[in-house]
């Protein structure tokens, strides 16, 4: 039932299946409701998600809301629609690390009962200091050699409101000369009093990630929980938590996450974007968030496809952000309707047209789909062409309009330039051209050559469109390559978005909803916009430039 290639996490499944030590698959994605999920959560999802179908396990979605000061309601119910949009489906599995809090404090009575906890009061800056570091040895905190019934009236206590943030904590008694640091006597408890989303204020302690994390696999009976590769050296201590109290024992595996060129992608810093107004919001179509993509036009399809071809691997690498363009342009290669819109336009007449005909041409959807059908796109005498596609001057090789020069316009006719109408200021206003009536359709019988082929809209019939371009987000591939004293933000590149307000476009762009995707000849795919679209206001992003220039 392996589909897809193998690879070092599904040979552990398989080694551990053949073993017996399981005999069923259970992952989970377990994010903390403290931002929106971006491509970096998608490969972890599509990960987790996809060995559950390949295995024929289950995936739990866990939101492991352990902290209150961070998290909120918002970024649950965002997460919940991005997951869903990805394609996956954890059926009756939605669980909160919140609701095993009660559980949880239950295992922490039993550590402290087999002598293997206990409540500390020095201050986190102490705590910091007793640890030590890797070259310098831990020091024993002096109260961790508390009576059971001392740390037991304490933890209570401490559960009971007593004390104030930070006054004391409880950690678990290991070993301050452990060669880990994360063994050196952990921290597993904290005092907050603050109100959870979930739990209101029925907690003042809440349980460190550590600590939680394990039980709630276990409880959930994870098999495989999977997590990046800055857990590795915390896994034994998730493993020494779960043997400490003989519960069931699931398996922690690490790879390594994905980085991005052009990307930052913790969730702190994106949310520093949002709240310094670099982008308009977590779902600005620059955010290398779920959403963000999505408003940007991205599908799920070419997401779920750049996870698979990515892999995962046991050591950090940065991936080529054209890769993930590159999954993009093949899903809408196939699927986007192809439409014509001119960003920058320039007034053509045709003067041996009819003065007031209005032929309806049969344009192809798409090529690659003819099943996609055919559209009607009206032609008349006044048309507008995208103003680069003139030069008066041209160079030797170009193909497009110019003085004396013949093209073929989209799906119509060839036309000849035959003026060019410039205003005082000698800018290029108008141009007068001939057509060949014989060219219907874009071909000749006389089968002469005419390279370049142009779009256009019809001046009469054309509906004006908002465009906003955007470029990445950072100038540099890393950008958090920057000099000393500066962060990540130094990089921002001034010029992501830019915005045409009147563009023209086709008239059946009109019928476009929010959401629905195109290729604009020429131009790029584009999406109209989740948010700012409305039949009054056409607004298009867009999501990707085409890989080659347009050469049909
Ligand atoms: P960030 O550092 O961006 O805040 P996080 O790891 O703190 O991310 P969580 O909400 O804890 O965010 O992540 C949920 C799951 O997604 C975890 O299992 C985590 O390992 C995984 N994950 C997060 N970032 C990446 C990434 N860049 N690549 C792959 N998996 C990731
Ligand atoms: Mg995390
Ligand atoms: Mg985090």
């Amino acid at each position: 039932n392996n589909k897809k290639p193998t690879n070092f996490i599904k040979q552990i499944i398989d080694e551990d299946l053949a073993s017996g030590r399981f005999d069923r698959v259970h992952t989970r994605f377990p994010p903390e409701p403290n931002g929106y999920l971006h491509i970096g959560h998608a490969k972890s999802i599509c990960l987790n998600f996809g060995l559950a179908e390949e295995y024929n396990g289950k995936c739990n979605l866990r939101f492991d809301d352990t902290n209150p000061l961070k998290e909120d309601q918002e970024y649950i119910d965002a997460i919940i629609e991005d997951v869903r949009w990805l394609g996956f489906d954890w059926e009756d599995r939605l669980f909160y690390a919140s609701d095993y809090f009660e559980k949880m404090y239950e295992y922490a009575v039993q550590l402290i009962k087999m002598g293997k906890a206990y409540v500390d009061d020095l201050s986190a800056e102490e705590i910091k200091e007793y640890r030590g570091t890797l070259t310098k040895p831990g020091k024993e905190s002096p109260y961790r050699n508390r009576s059971v019934e001392e740390n037991l009236d304490l933890f209570e206590r401490m559960r009971k409101g007593e004390f104030k943030d930070g006054e004391k904590v409880l950690r678990a008694k290991i070993d301050m000369q452990s060669g880990n640091l994360n063994m050196r006597d952990p921290v597993m408890y904290r005092i907050i009093h603050a109100s959870h989303p979930r739990t209101g204020n029925q907690w003042c302690i809440y349980p460190m990630y550590d600590w939680a994390h394990g039980l709630e696999d276990s409880i959930e009976g994870i098999t495989h929980s999977i997590c990046t590769l800055e857990f590795e050296d915390h896994r034994p201590l998730y493993d020494w938590f779960l043997d400490q109290l003989g519960v069931f024992h699931p398996r922690q595996i690490e790879f390594a996450r994905l980085n991005l060129t052009y990307t930052v992608m913790s969730k702190r810093k994106l949310l520093r974007l949002v709240q310094e107004g670099y982008v308009s919001g977590w779902d600005d179509p620059r955010m290398p968030t779920i959403s963000g993509l999505r408003r940007r036009g991205y599908t799920p399809e070419a997401i779920r496809d750049f996870a698979d071809r990515i892999g995962v691997a046991k050591s950090n690498s940065v991936v080529d952000f054209a890769l993930l363009e590159h999954c993009l342009r093949e899903d809408l290669n196939k699927r986007a309707e192809r439409r014509m819109v001119v960003l920058n336009p320039l007034k053509v007449i045709i003067e041996n047209y009819p003065e007031d005909q209005v032929e309806e041409l049969e344009a192809e959807n798409n090529p690659e789909d003819p099943e996609a059908g055919t559209r009607k796109v009206p032609f008349s005498k006044i048309i507008y062409i995208e103003r680069e596609d003139f030069r008066e001057e041209a160079p030797k090789k170009w193909f497009r309009l110019a003085p004396g020069k013949e093209v073929r316009l989209k799906h119509a006719y060839y036309i000849t330039c035959q003026k060019v109408i410039k205003d005082e200021n000698g800018q290029v206003v108008e141009l007068r051209c001939t057509y060949d009536p014989q060219s219907r359709g874009g071909w000749t019988q006389d089968g002469r050559k005419v390279k370049g082929t142009l779009h256009w809209v019809s001046a009469e019939h054309a509906v004006p469109v908002e465009i906003r371009l955007y470029e990445q987000l950072f100038l540099k591939e890393d950008p958090e390559d920057v000099e000393e004293g500066q962060d990540f933000t130094a990089n921002i590149n001034p010029n992501s978005l830019t915005v045409i307000k009147n563009a023209l476009a086709e008239p059946d762009l009109k019928k476009a909803k929010a959401g629905q995707r195109y290729q604009f000849l020429r131009q790029g795919y584009f999406c109209a916009d989740l948010k700012d679209h409305s039949a009054e206001h056409l607004v298009f992003n867009r999501t990707v430039t085409l890989r080659d220039s347009w050469a049909k």
